[in-house]
């Protein structure tokens, strides 16, 4: 009921509760979603890998009365219409890559290495500035369409008043080239088993566990994470290696909380984060994973870690919160208001010649294209 209306301007609250069954709407929406799967699920590995949508960069409790488990979980089971997750052909340079072909097509004038150092707004519209090698330039506007974190963007427009709180990312990220896939303990073919999503230490007491032992200060001693091969998928991305038979290899660590890695036991954290979540996949391997690795012409291992503050410093992700600040319902609370164009669409600033386009907007999370299709109808709507 709700991907159709991702593309349309925000419907009410109200709305979609009154397209969906009241049961539906209870268990998704108006209760915490750890109540909904203990009461609907038994076994604790069917309740875990259930849950793990509800946690993927969203550092909760399954009961967290804050509720962001549930807009997780709506957010990664919605896409589609059927929750069906894809990966894009190429990878996701293709995908830019074919955005920055169709706007050069259509005449624009495309800057890279340009840090952006400031915004301003006016009566009719706002000035961007910003940084390149050859020195600064600036440029006006009537409309400014933002993908930076809102945090970000508040920054570059000076406004402290009505900057958020700065998001924290919660994830580590593994990732991995192999000369081969490895061979699993259970006998499965290891062309199965990677392919998809597989699920490491995501039982639904290991997931409690480690959330109250990160909560507590430590890294957790099992945890949860899940791989994928990529390349089992879209050999395209190995380009000239895909004859050599090797695979990249991708692992999202859940809980894994950024103040962890960055106090004055950080250095040590990572060192064991990074181990556990090694063993976690060894946990099902007939050896290491690390007997697979790939080594570079260094002989050292083709394996990267990236923690939530690698992720800011080489992204500008604010935190390195991946989806830009913890995810909004996809609808408007039944009194916002929707006057403007920008509103209607869920992609309005405090400045009305600014616009999210990104993650920040409130149906963008992800790689979903929602937000800049959403603002640039708001903007063909203002015109
Ligand atoms: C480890 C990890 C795994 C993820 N896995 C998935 C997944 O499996 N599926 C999925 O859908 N999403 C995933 N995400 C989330 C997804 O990557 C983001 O939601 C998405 O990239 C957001 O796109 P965006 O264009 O809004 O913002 P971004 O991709 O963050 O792009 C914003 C750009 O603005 C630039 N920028 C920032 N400040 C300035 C400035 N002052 N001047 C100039 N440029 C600036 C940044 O460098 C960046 O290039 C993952 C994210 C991470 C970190």
């Amino acid at each position: 009921m709700v991907a159709p209306t991702l593309t349309q301007p925000l419907p009410r609250e109200r709305d979609v509760a009154a397209a969906v069954a009241p049961s539906i709407w209870q268990d998704l929406v108006a209760q915490p979603l750890g109540r909904t799967i203990t009461e609907r699920f038994a076994d604790d590995t069917v309740r875990g890998i259930v849950a793990t949508d509800g946690l993927i960069g969203t550092f909760v409790s399954m009961d967290d009365a804050s509720l962001a488990q549930n807009r997780c979980f709506l957010y990664h089971l919605m896409g589609n219409g059927t929750g069906e997750w894809r990966v894009p052909v190429g990878g996701m340079g293709a995908v830019t890559d074919a955005l920055a072909k169709a706007a050069a097509l259509a005449g624009a004038t495309l800057v890279t290495g340009a840090e952006v150092t400031s915004v301003s707004t006016g009566a009719h519209g706002a000035e961007v500035r910003w940084r390149t090698a050859e020195g600064e330039q600036g440029a006006t506007a009537r409309h400014v369409l933002s993908g930076v974190a809102p945090w970000t963007m508040a920054g570059l427009l000076g406004d402290e008043a009505t900057r958020p709180a700065k998001p924290a990312g919660s994830q580590l990220k593994l990732n991995l080239l192999l000369e081969r896939l490895p061979m699993l303990r259970s006998g499965v073919d290891p062309r199965v088993a990677f392919s998809g999503t597989m699920h490491l230490s995501e039982g639904w007491c290991d997931l409690q566990l480690a959330y109250e032992e990160a909560l507590a200060g430590e890294v957790p001693q099992r945890p949860p994470g899940e791989v994928y091969c990529h390349s089992l998928t879209d050999p395209s991305i190995l380009e000239d290696l895909a004859p050599m038979g090797v695979h990249t290899l991708t692992y999202f660590g859940l809980h894994m909380p950024e103040e962890l890695f960055t106090g004055p036991d950080g250095e040590a954290n990572r060192v064991t984060a990074v181990q556990r979540a090694i063993a976690s996949i060894d946990e099902h391997l007939t050896g290491s994973i690390l007997d697979c690795v790939a080594l570079d012409a260094d002989d050292k291992l083709c394996l990267e870690a990236k923690f939530p503050h690698d992720v800011e410093a080489e992204l500008a992700m604010p935190g390195g919160h991946i989806f830009h600040g913890d995810l909004d319902w996809p609808w408007a609370p039944n009194r916002a208001k929707l006057e403007t164009p920008a509103e209607r669409w869920g992609v309005a600033t405090p400045y009305d010649a600014v616009l999210m386009c990104g993650s920040g907007a409130r149906r963008g999370g992800a790689v979903s294209g929602l937000g800049g299709h959403n603002a640039a109808q708001a903007v063909l709507e203002a015109r």
